[in-house]
């Protein structure tokens, strides 16, 4: 059986914010050329199927010229019969009339755009070279061309941050009317800049809180907490990412993409020197047991409203699912609704512990 879902990653950015360790560069045009010429060869050795959904992350895929923007999304189009779901990442400060054009001329049918915060100072005090009224340009301006199914990333639990801050920004998300937001907490990573110079995580009460604040302020207006991190107006989920948290097998190309055929999960190398000049570019390869892939599937399906589909698993698996996991349905069973097939958890917060049993009865399994 084919796969169903492609992720391209761009590794170029106009400019490095501080929380962030992603896979990425400062853009410069030649490399990106000689980037370019070495996913085009990777892109034919193993591309092959007609994907629904294609995913362009990074990164920053707009910081990249217009040109090869062009070439790159040239690449992708003998894939994209089937698709029904095609999304790029942008920045605000690298989005353009032109930029656009190029998108809607390959089929590219959702935006995902990165905000963080509505709050300027912060904004600056995080590393981003925009304001909020260019977002609001920008989403303003993919209106005006036919793009409405847009998203926004925001952050919390960001470096002097207040919950009137937070809320502040919830409510001018909630003006530009967009029918997805995805919101992450601020984790502080070791190699970015914050990581470097010593910042430290808020406290986990007031990040608790600020939780709660955002469910309730977008539930109220209507938004579906579809997914631990993402909310949606009805119909609007992420169809890529619904993907990977019903386990399917994804492809990832390019630097530092992951993918997952099978039992094997891999990453491609986060060296420009490697991924230019060799051939083998997989920096980790491994082959996952039907215990791991189990758990692996159960802890992405438990993060959605939808949970995970018993009949589906147990044919995946060759296994009983809740036989499986008795013992922990059994700790659990207040905080799981087991109902017409479909396994979910009633409460996110309570999501980590939960887990922690899951991979228990896994573990035991597997020293049997
Ligand atoms: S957050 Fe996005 S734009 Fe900022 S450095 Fe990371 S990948 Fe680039």
């Amino acid at each position: 059986m084919g796969i169903n879902h492609l992720y391209i990653h761009v590794p170029f950015c106009k400019a490095i914010c501080y929380y962030c360790d992603f896979c990425h560069r400062i853009y410069d045009e030649k490399l990106a050329d000689k980037w370019l010429d070495r996913l085009s060869r990777e892109t034919e050795e193993n591309c092959r199927d007609q994907y629904e959904t294609i995913y362009i992350g990074g990164g920053t895929p707009t910081s990249l010229s217009d040109k090869q923007l062009d070439r790159l999304l040239c690449m992708a189009d003998p894939f994209t019969e089937k698709v029904i779901e095609y999304t790029i990442e942008v920045n605000p400060e690298s989005l353009d009339q032109h930029k656009i054009g190029i998108m809607k001329k390959h089929g590219i049918n959702r935006i995902s755009m990165g905000l963080q915060t509505a709050d300027d100072d912060l904004l600056r005090i995080i590393g981003r070279n925009h304001s909020f009224t260019d977002v609001k340009e920008k989403v303003n301006l993919l209106k005006d061309n036919g793009v409405f199914n847009i998203s926004i990333d925001l952050m919390y639990s960001l470096p002097g941050q207040s919950m009137e801050m937070l809320q502040d920004t919830l409510n001018k998300v909630l003006e530009l009317k967009v029918p997805h937001i995805s919101l992450y907490s601020l984790t502080i990573e070791e190699n970015s800049v914050f990581g470097k110079k010593g910042f430290s995580n808020l406290d986990e009460d007031m990040e608790a809180d600020m939780y709660e604040l955002i469910e309730k302020t977008l539930c109220e207006r209507g938004y579906i907490h579809y997914e631990v991190s993402n909310y949606c107006l009805e119909g609007y989920e992420s169809k890529h990412n619904l993907g990977y948290w019903n386990y399917d097998d994804f492809l990832g190309i390019s630097l530092g993409a992951s993918g997952k055929i099978g039992n094997n999960r891999y990453t491609n190398t986060r060296s420009f020197e490697k991924y230019i000049n060799e051939n083998s570019i997989r920096e980790e390869d491994l082959h996952l047991n039907r215990e791991e892939m189990m758990f692996e599937n159960v802890m992405m399906s438990f993060r959605t409203i939808y949970g995970l589909n018993m009949n589906e698993f147990n044919g995946r698996y060759d296994a009983d699912f809740l036989s499986e996991y008795s013992k922990a349905i059994k700790k659990h069973r207040d905080n799981l609704i087991i109902e017409d097939g479909q396994v979910r958890v009633r409460n996110m917060a309570l999501l980590h512990p939960l887990l922690v049993d899951f991979m228990d009865c896994v573990l035991a399994d597997s020293d049997k």
